[in-house]
């Protein structure tokens, strides 16, 4: 038999774990840098100057884009951890 403590917790449990899945859609950005002149490609901020707006995923980055710094091709990216 469930209390009004139990669903009292059940629901701050279903309030936690909401707040943990908005969290990582808004914090799930990563950053891929050149390999060959440092430059940083931030998924949040984007690449202005190629017309990549901010949010673009890596995925979704064109395969002829590539560094705007020292032109090399997108497969000199790493991603950073
Ligand atoms: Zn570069």
């Amino acid at each position: 038999m469930m209390t009004f403590l139990d669903s009292v917790i059940i629901k701050r449990r279903m309030a936690f774990t909401y707040h943990i899945c908005v969290g990582e859609i808004m914090t799930d950005f990563k950053k891929y840098r050149c390999t060959a002149c440092g430059h940083i490609y931030d998924e949040a901020q984007g690449d202005s100057d190629s017309g990549i707006p901010a949010g673009t995923r890596w995925e979704d980055i064109p395969a002829d884009w590539s560094c705007p710094i020292c032109g090399a091709p997108k497969s000199e990216f790493k991603l950073i951890d």
